[in-house]
């Protein structure tokens, strides 16, 4: 919650009531005790519809407490709240109180709401099913200055370390940053403090490509020849039908992941269905949601009559399904309509995906039309001649580029082109997922064993490469799989 929804609740809170409302209060709650005289089992439910300071959350706590002013002992009113709910849920045996076998939900408050109800509020910890969540954390990074100290602090433009370092926070942005003495001298009284000890503060990570609406769901083995129909499919086909709640919530779970891993910014550089991965920035920006800050492209701008994501789909229903991942560039007048279309959406760049097949004049207007709406152009290439035709196009920047010779790396630096570097197959990226999905015969097995030194020793040499030629370069995970984490 921000601070200002929080300002806003206890203001019309607090207020107090005008003689309708008050007499209608009292009227319900001479109702509720009368129920629970005559033997009903009576639940807490504060129907949070965002006004009168009736909010989802705190709002649900001050029904608690508005319980005990009814007239009920506060272990009663904690009562009405856990376990009534639970038998009326028919989930007893679940949930509801602190007992072996139930799940391990865990309230932790401070103080003793058993004597003092209003300690309700005062939430360190909540548990659901056993995993942690750090409400005081999540408080205090509403809260309008923080003061963060540790042991280093690395800065990347310099190299150097600060050690020790303090960084003090005033409303989300970084107001001092040095030694603690000095820092601590510019914060207000009683700041609210994070003391990391032997800590060491970095700047948020950044991965400039990935999608993080997509599950790629990897084929049995045998299942490959037989339904051959493009590079991805079946996963990326099954992830265009799936239906957009379940994939932007999919989304939603990778984005607090990312968060949680140390990314605070991502690019999301396509396969997000129409409009899921702007929908999914926007919750974000709204505090609906954790996550990072995300730089959204919309719908991949694709060759759809040549491209190979996906082939052979009922001719029937063909578009209709494609339309839900791609925009096709057809012609220079489609290709600059392809980039109004996700401007609709209100994205942040414009992601293509070139093969040999689109040309220089298509990828000309795809430029055009997006620097004149100030977006930048994100080009997937990987063959020589498509990077020639993003190169000639005058895109922003090229994704993967595993073919890139030494003279378009030369013009890649002179006409200031970034060079995004996705090593996705590195190190045995795929067997290792595979091992995670299917079972491998030794033969498939070694087809990628046998790849992996090769792809890693091409990788290093093209990183080698790109360090030399001078080209401006960033870094991207192109993460759409589930990866298991390494042993
Ligand atoms: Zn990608």
């Amino acid at each position: 919650m921000s601070p200002s929804v929080r300002d806003g609740f206890l203001y019309s809170r607090n207020r107090p009531p005008n003689k309708m409302s008050g007499l209608l209060l009292r009227r319900d709650m001479d109702l509720e005790r009368a129920f629970v005289a005559a033997g009903g089992l009576l639940l807490a439910g504060a129907d949070p519809v965002g006004f009168n300071g009736n909010i989802p959350g705190f709002g649900d706590q001050r029904e608690i407490e508005l319980l005990v002013e009814a007239g009920f002992k506060p272990v009663e009113a904690i009562r009405i709240a856990t376990l009534n709910g639970a038998i009326f849920l028919g989930r007893q045996d679940q949930i509801g109180s602190i007992a072996v076998g139930k799940n391990a939900d865990l309230m932790v408050v401070k103080g003793d709401p058993a004597t003092r109800i209003a300690d309700i509020e005062n939430v360190e910890i909540v548990f659901k099913d056993g995993g942690g969540y750090d409400t005081r954390k999540i408080l205090l990074a509403a809260s309008s200055f923080s003061l963060v100290k540790a042991d280093r602090l690395l800065d990347p433009r310099t190299g150097n370390v600060i050690s020790p370092a303090a960084v003090l926070i005033e409303n989300g942005r970084i107001k001092e940053v040095g030694a603690p003495s000095r820092v601590q001298a510019d914060a207000p009284a009683g700041v609210k403090t994070i003391d990391l000890g032997g800590a060491t503060l970095l700047p948020g990570l950044i991965d400039s490509h990935t999608h993080l609406l997509l599950d790629v769901i990897v084929p049995a083995e045998a299942e490959v020849p037989r339904r051959f129909n493009g590079v991805f499919v079946p996963g990326l086909l099954l992830a265009i039908v799936e239906s957009p709640s379940k994939r932007v919530l999919l989304g939603a779970q990778l984005a607090r992941e990312d968060l949680e891993s140390g990314f605070t910014t991502v690019r999301n550089l396509g396969h997000s269905g129409i409009d899921g991965d702007v929908a999914l920035r926007n919750a974000i920006n709204a505090g609906r949601i954790p996550g990072p800050r995300i730089l959204a492209s919309g719908r991949k701008l694709a060759q759809q009559s040549k491209n190979g994501y996906v082939q052979g789909l009922n001719p029937a229903l063909a578009k209709a399904i494609l339309q839900q991942e791609f925009l096709d560039v057809n012609g220079p007048d489609g290709a600059r309509q392809a980039v109004k279309d996700d401007v609709f959406y209100d994205v942040d760049l414009i992601k293509v995906a070139i093969e040999d097949d689109i040309s220089v004049p298509e990828m000309k207007a795809v430029v055009e039309e997006a620097h004149r709406q100030r977006l930048r152009v994100a080009a997937h290439a990987i063959s020589t001649g498509s990077i020639q035709t993003a190169i000639d196009a005058g895109v922003d920047s090229i994704e993967h580029g595993n073919d890139a010779t030494e003279e378009q790396l030369k013009q890649m630096r002179e006409n200031g082109i970034f060079f995004d570097l996705t090593p996705t197959s590195y190190g045995g990226f795929f067997p290792r997922i595979f091992d995670a999905s299917i079972v491998m015969s030794p033969g498939f097995r070694s087809r990628y064993d046998v790849g992996v030194e090769p792809h890693r020793q091409r990788y290093n040499s093209l990183v080698q490469r790109i360090l030399k030629s001078g080209v401006k370069f960033a870094a991207g995970s192109d993460m759409g799989w589930f990866y298991p984490r390494p042993a």
